[in-house]
């Protein structure tokens, strides 16, 4: 229900935690965060309040310059930690708004092509598609656009893929998403209130658009995957 991503120059755990925080007002069930961590991914997540998630990070701290989370309405699969988000593969980590309508058609594919899963939700058929094409020999890239290509529904993604420490992909389709800036580092959320203790200099999404962020750059491209320049407008909500 709720995404924020961070490319940091400081560790990105408690932040992603406070951004998540000034989220719960959308309403939640469970909620998990996944950093890069040595340029490998690592998640936590926790089914509840983000209290819980908090006991689970005091207990197994995370370390990173890059990270995720999500604050999770279930709608597909029940509230357990298994199908909290972030949903990840041995190559990519993704935390997902929305409704993947065809996830069924997509999963039972894959499950014939001989994939596992690991939860009920839509969301986790992104993170196999995705996966599948890396392992094709897909750039990140192309495996994401390919991805983004084969789903239909309302969505909102934000992706980090293992071994790229400086590179994140949002993705807007039926859910908002919007992009901040920041000082060598970028942000990912999914309204200005989840980016406002990061950042007031903002870019909205339109229909259609995905972007790639690192540190230093964002890229957004519209739905037939050209490059565009979207205003950047500034937040009034307080910091
Ligand atoms: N459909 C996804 C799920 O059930 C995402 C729900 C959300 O927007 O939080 O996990």
């Amino acid at each position: 229900c709720g995404i924020v991503g961070i490319l940091g120059k400081a560790p990105v755990t408690d932040r992603l935690v406070e951004s998540l925080k000034r989220l719960e007002y959308r309403g939640y069930d469970s909620a998990g965060i996944a950093v890069l961590s040595d340029g490998k991914l690592e998640r936590r997540r926790a089914p509840g309040k983000l209290k819980e998630l908090e006991l689970v990070l005091a207990a197994e701290p995370l370390d990173g310059m890059a990270g995720i989370g999500h604050t999770r309405w279930a709608t597909h699969g029940q509230p357990t930690k298994a199908n909290a988000h972030p949903h990840m593969t041995h190559r990519v980590a993704l935390v997902h708004n929305g409704i993947i309508e065809n996830f069924r058609t997509l999963k039972d594919d894959m499950i014939a092509a001989g994939m596992v899963f690991e939860s009920e939700t839509d969301t986790e058929v992104v993170a196999s598609l995705m996966t599948h094409y890396l392992d094709e020999g897909a750039t990140p890239l192309e495996a994401f656009t390919k991805t983004l290509g084969k789903l239909e529904g309302a969505f909102a993604l934000c992706v980090l893929v293992n071994g790229e420490e400086n590179l994140m992909f949002g993705a807007r389709r039926g859910s908002p998403l919007v992009i901040g800036y920041g000082e060598g580092e970028n942000y990912v959320g999914s309204d200005a209130t989840a980016l406002a203790s990061l950042s007031n200099r903002l870019i909205y999404l339109e229909e259609g658009d995905y972007a790639t962020l690192s540190r230093e750059t964002v890229q957004v491209f519209d739905e037939d995957g050209t490059p565009v320049s979207r205003p950047t407008t500034i937040s009034q909500v307080a910091a």
